[in-house]
């Protein structure tokens, strides 16, 4: 069975179409299908659509949560309690079609524990979206250890094994394309064409994005704590250069301008030091940070040892 798991928050107008172009493009793929969709916290009607989809289906399953959560804690809840031996995640605003599906359930048959869809455009998107997305992933892939696919959304297929790894990973800041990464297994892409959302307007404000931007940093990077480290080590470099060149300077020289370079070298030295400080608390921070996430220390993809 395929488990598609449909977040939800203030779709009521596209919800439908949308629901039936899926099962339009499901209905001659040979597996059974469950469809849950996770209404997260919607402001409009989207539950009574959700509801009234679910009357006529059986297949069709329903999460409500309790209020807004936002899109990644969504798609968690939708993947801990999916059932199927496949879970494909995607959004209900039509931006990801429904037609991908079949490709993506082919890789996994092929034994990909992972195939995410890769957009080689985007429709319908504001520049600047489509700018801060780009600034954003490659900046996200030089300060990060793992590497997260570029131009990729939660769009993709997960085997059993990958889902029950997502679900052991407790940390409570979810940037899943992120997680996925980390945790290996065979990968693959499957390029499309990124549409134009069907209706309504996007749920992820400015604010939002920011706020899934710092989680996808501060959960794979510990750059910005070692950016005090390295700045305070340029500082007291820099301070130290000053000290030698006064000194130069006065006795060699004899050029010497009283009070100046005194202060100069107290402000630009101690700043150093003190950098150095923050950034050696910070040291310890970020592997007090890497401890309370709390992941696995590893994953085992095979083995022939039983209950392993
Ligand atoms: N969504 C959600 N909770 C939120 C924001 C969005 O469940 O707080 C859902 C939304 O209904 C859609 C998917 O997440 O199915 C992607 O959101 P959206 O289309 O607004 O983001 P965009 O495509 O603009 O990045
Ligand atoms: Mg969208």
């Amino acid at each position: 069975m395929i488990s598609i798991i449909l977040p939800i928050y203030n779709e009521e107008q596209g919800l439908v179409k949308f629901t039936q172009n899926l099962q339009g493009a499901i209905q001659d793929i040979p597996h059974d299908f469950e469809i849950i969709f996770v209404n997260d916290g919607s402001k409009d009607n989207s539950l009574l659509v959700i509801l009234e989809l679910c009357s006529k289906n059986p297949t069709y399953k329903y999460i409500n949560l309790s209020r807004n959560f936002g899109h990644q804690i969504a798609v968690t809840a939708g993947i801990e309690h999916a059932k199927g031996d496949y879970i494909i995640l995607m959004d209900s605003d039509g931006q990801d079609p429904p037609e991908v599906i079949h490709r993506l359930i082919e890789k996994a048959e092929e034994g990909y524990d992972v195939a995410y869809a890769q957009r080689i455009k985007r429709k319908n998107e504001s520049w600047l979206k489509k700018v801060t997305a780009s600034v954003f992933y490659k900046l996200l892939n030089k300060i990060t250890s793992v590497d997260i696919p570029v131009d990729t959304g939660d769009f993709r297929i997960l085997n059993r094994k990958v889902a029950d790894a997502l679900i052991r990973m407790p940390e409570k800041q979810r940037y899943l394309r992120g997680q996925i990464a980390w945790l290996g297994f065979k990968q693959v892409s499957v390029s499309y064409e990124r549409e134009g959302r069907y209706a309504g307007e996007t749920g992820y404000t400015y604010k939002k994005m920011v706020s899934l931007a710092l989680d996808a940093i501060t959960s794979f990077s510990n750059f910005p704590l070692r950016l005090a480290t390295i700045s305070g080590f340029v500082c007291a470099f820099i301070g130290l250069l000053l000290i030698i060149y006064t000194l130069y300077a006065k006795f060699i020289l004899k050029i010497y301008e009283p009070g100046w370079p005194s202060l100069m070298i107290t402000i630009v030295f101690l700043g150093g030091i003190q950098l150095l400080g923050i950034g050696m608390i910070g040291e310890y921070i970020s592997r007090i940070n890497d401890n309370v996430k709390n992941r696995p220390l590893y994953l085992i993809s095979d083995t022939n040892i039983e209950n392993a």
